[in-house]
């Protein structure tokens, strides 16, 4: 059995902070911010602002695990005002949308990131969600292609605090890119993403002139070299096996990296899939800290960490597996010192942190693991669709690509055979609204205006915009997992397994609790900017302030 490290790995801070437990009193930070005098910068007098974005984490998985948490988990469970059912309002339950709609407090179809991918039909080329819009753009500091996040429409949050404050500072963090880029806005002061193939963090000129000198080692070093408070990354994931999950080896688990403890970690590649990748995450986020003096004056500082292991780890494995739950369970430790370090950084400004803790969409179980979920070939669907509409339009290859839901016609040739990008739309629609596994099809004109009381319509349109959408958009059945794969799982549909994440925020005067007002993910950009008095957003947004227990959050960014 290969020895682990403990998951207690970082150093404690020099002089650990007693916190006591919030609750009592109700006071509106915004309410305070009136009462300071007019020197103070805005931010209420919040020094540092830390939102963890935990990828594919469903409603529920923290709370069917309470229990067994002792760490972060439990500290925003026990303390944090809860939204155990948030949703996100929009059908495309994928990373890209998530980060940029919890970064923004706007809708995929105003933001813009529609999906992880789109097609972009002039170039004839599909277009990844992190990437910069013009070809000539520079590449990343490591030689790869360029990520900037640029095709992400909007102000974010980060760039709400920069535009009111320019002294506060605002980082992103993630192992993926898009979790990164779309996380940050156009402002922001560092931003941090993993490449697998080299194995280091990287960043590109365009959100940062250059790689900061105190990161070098997460930039060039070897991960599995480095070592942090004396420890390494390991060559293998070992893990007890725990009451609570299901049996350690399952069939329908993937076996690229073993179906068992323990797992090899013989690559970075393998390292993703891992609650390591989380680990070097937060040990990047704790340099930034430390290096940034983030938290450490009256300017408030922002550092949003997405957290990618626990994605990862689903997609191979399915939630309420034993690697699902270790994850889960080392995470809380990480989170614990996480926490433990920006509290003691927010001290040094003279206040308290705020935590939020989100997700960017949930997941469906192993669908043989759940009653009534079912694998569809997603090979054989493509080519159903293609028949459909061969069906519907006579001979011909109609369909110029089909990226994630979206299904893009060939505008070219239906303008030399005469036939209206509309007129085939429709009549493909309705050959494709027949195909078995398929729940509904949409075409342009199903999602122009909204249909009073058809929830699904209103979140597919809230996906979906002209200029980057399909001409059709296909919803598949429910508890269907379309795939290639006899293994593993996966989300991106409009199902509340899909789009039910928990949302989190936890500080002084944030009574803790569990509300029951209705969340939106959109809610969350919108929410923090009231708890810090800033000003309005530039333009509006889809999401409100939520009501922080009983008190009525300002008449603020709308
Ligand atoms: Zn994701």
């Amino acid at each position: 059995m290969t020895r682990v490290p403990a998951i207690r790995v970082f150093q404690q801070p020099a002089s650990r902070l007693a916190l006591p437990r919030a609750g009592g009193a109700i006071l509106l930070l915004t309410a305070l911010a009136a009462c300071v005098p007019g020197s103070r910068p805005p931010g209420a007098g919040v020094p540092l602002v830390v939102i963890v974005i935990v990828d594919q984490l469903g409603s529920g998985m923290l709370e069917a695990i309470q229990p067994q948490l002792a760490g972060g988990f439990a500290r925003f469970l026990d303390d944090g005002l809860r939204f155990p059912q948030c949703e996100h309002d929009h059908a495309s339950s994928v990373t890209g949308p998530g980060h940029a709609t919890l970064a923004t407090g706007m809708h995929p179809s105003r933001h813009g990131i529609i999906w992880n991918e789109w097609h972009d039909r002039a170039r004839r080329k599909d277009v990844s969600s992190p990437s910069a819009p013009q070809e000539d753009s520079t590449a990343n500091f490591d030689g790869s292609a360029a990520v900037t996040g640029g095709y992400m429409q909007g102000e974010t949050l980060g760039d709400l605090l920069k535009r009111a404050d320019p002294n506060s500072q605002v980082f992103a963090v993630s192992l993926k890119d898009r979790s990164a880029a779309l996380s940050a806005g156009r402002h922001a002061d560092g931003v941090f993403w993993f490449n697998a193939r080299s194995g280091g963090f990287t960043s590109n000129p365009a959100l940062m002139p250059r790689l900061p000198g105190w990161g070098r080692e997460f930039w060039e070093g070897d991960p599995f070299e480095m070592s942090f408070a004396g420890v390494r990354l390991p060559r293998a994931w070992a893990y007890p096996i725990r009451p609570g999950a299901r049996p350690d080896d399952d069939p329908f688990e993937s076996d690229a990296l073993s179906r068992v403890s323990p797992h090899p970690i013989a690559s970075a590649r393998a390292l993703r899939a891992s609650p390591w990748a989380d680990w070097l995450t937060l040990m990047l986020a704790r340099q930034i800290m430390a290096s940034g003096h983030l938290g450490a004056d009256a300017h408030t500082d922002l550092l949003v960490i997405a957290l990618s292991a626990t994605d990862y780890i689903g997609h191979e494995y399915g939630p309420g597996s034993q690697e699902h739950l270790d994850q889960l369970m080392r995470l809380d430790g990480w989170l614990e010192e996480l926490m433990e370090a920006a509290d003691a950084a927010a001290a040094g400004g003279g206040g308290r942190a705020i935590f939020a803790l989100a997700s960017d969409h949930g997941v469906l179980p192993l669908p043989e693991r759940v009653a009534g979920g079912r694998r569809i070939d997603e090979g054989d669907l493509e080519r159903r669709l293609r028949a459909a509409a061969v069906r519907a339009l006579g001979e011909g290859d109609w369909i110029q690509a089909i990226v994630g839901p979206h299904l893009y016609l060939d505008h070219g040739k239906l303008e030399q055979a005469g036939i209206s990008i509309a007129a085939a739309a429709r009549r493909v629609r309705d050959e494709i609204a027949r195909l078995a596994d398929v729940a509904r099809v949409y075409d342009a004109a199903d999602l122009a205006t909204q249909v009073p009381g058809d929830e699904h319509q209103r979140l597919q349109r809230n996906a979906w915009r002209p200029d980057r959408g399909g001409d059709l958009v296909i919803q598949e059945c429910e508890l269907c997992l379309l795939t290639d794969d006899p293994t593993g799982t996966s989300h991106g549909t409009v199902y509340a397994y899909d789009r039910r994440v928990p949302l989190i925020i936890m500080g002084e005067r944030i009574a803790a609790g569990e509300s029951a007002q209705p969340c939106r993910t959109v809610d969350l950009a919108p929410t923090l900017a009231a708890v810090l008095a800033l000003p309005r957003f530039e333009s509006p947004r889809d999401g409100r302030a939520l009501t922080l227990r009983g008190v009525d959050t300002p008449d603020q960014p709308k």
